[in-house]
């Protein structure tokens, strides 16, 4: 049995105010995704969440001044792992994901020794403290920035009682970083290049999700949605490659995108990366959307 809908439209806020995208979702053919009842081991069967409301975050966040409008990605001690191809097309996910400018950093070299490490309890691999590398990225975050994204090769841990996170953010500092240890061996069978569009969207949902998080966005109770949380690596990768109508809201509330804009880039990104079922996901939001005047026929989905 999924969320009850006076629940999720509780959560969507007033309705009549919504932008009419957001109002457009709750009447498109799959653009509500029911979430499934958690089994065993998944995220919110060990993890107490009460969701986080449209309202609750208009309270809570505080829109970024004008000139802050830039995401910078900083690799942080990536090399072998991230090609500079690589760092380029999550680049341009972020851009057309969060219609803000992006910025890709030269890579960064962190001292060993002014990383807390440990041996991971899961796997005995070798592990870094996150909150290390946020404290570095947050010293040297711009002036302009919206957020800064570290993405690194080190497994990373945020607790001492937590085995492992993909990634890791502060809403407050609005840095965060995201890991790339877990997409390959020993954790993951397949190899990181074997499967280049698995790994590319394992990419580009850990990075949105995370940037959610510095934009202010809780985990989502709602919807299956970029923003539920994940204790695996097979429920990470269950979970969309977009946001449910609840979270889209905030996210527009926040940076003012406008959504066929949006649709439009996010559509040409999946289609020329060969990810038919987004692409088609995303040309059917635009449609409704009113992406009138967007001609999907000339490159519209496989
Ligand atoms: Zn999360
Ligand atoms: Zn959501």
């Amino acid at each position: 049995m999924s969320v009850e809908a006076s629940v999720w439209l509780d959560a969507l806020g007033a309705r009549r105010d919504a932008p009419a995208a957001v109002r457009a979702m709750l009447a498109s053919d799959g653009a509500l995704e029911p979430l499934p009842i958690p089994q065993a081991r998944e995220w919110l069967a060990l993890h107490e969440e009460h969701g986080q409301t449209f309202d609750d975050f208009v309270r809570a966040v505080v829109r970024p001044p004008a000139e802050a409008r830039t995401i910078y990605i900083q690799p942080v001690d990536t090399a072998g792992a991230l090609s500079d191809t690589c760092l380029s097309t999550l680049a341009a996910f972020t851009a057309a994901f969060f219609q803000l400018k992006v910025r890709v950093c030269p890579p960064l070299v962190l001292d060993p020794s002014s990383l807390v490490t440990r041996a991971a309890p899961d796997a005995g691999t070798p592990q870094v403290y996150a909150g290390d590398i946020l404290a570095r990225l947050y010293a040297g975050k711009p002036a302009d920035a919206f957020c800064v994204l570290g993405i690194t090769a080190h497994d990373l841990f945020p607790h001492p009682i937590v085995s492992f996170a993909f990634g890791e953010a502060s809403a407050t500092c609005r840095v965060g970083v995201v890991s790339v240890a877990r997409y390959g061996p020993p954790f993951c069978e397949d190899a990181p290049g074997r499967h280049p569009g698995e790994m590319r969207k394992r990419c580009c949902r850990v990075i949105a999700h995370e940037i959610g998080h510095m934009a202010g966005i809780a985990h989502c109770i709602y919807f299956r949605c970029l923003m539920n949380g994940s204790s695996s690596l097979a429920e990470s990768d269950r979970r969309p490659l977009h946001l449910c109508p609840v979270d889209l809201r905030k996210l527009q509330w926040l940076t003012g995108f406008d959504f066929t804009e949006r649709y439009s880039r996010l559509h040409e990104f999946w289609h020329a990366a060969g990810e038919a079922p987004e692409a088609e996901w995303i040309a059917g939001r635009l449609q409704v959307a009113g992406g009138m005047g967007v001609n999907l026929g000339a490159r519209g989905p496989d």
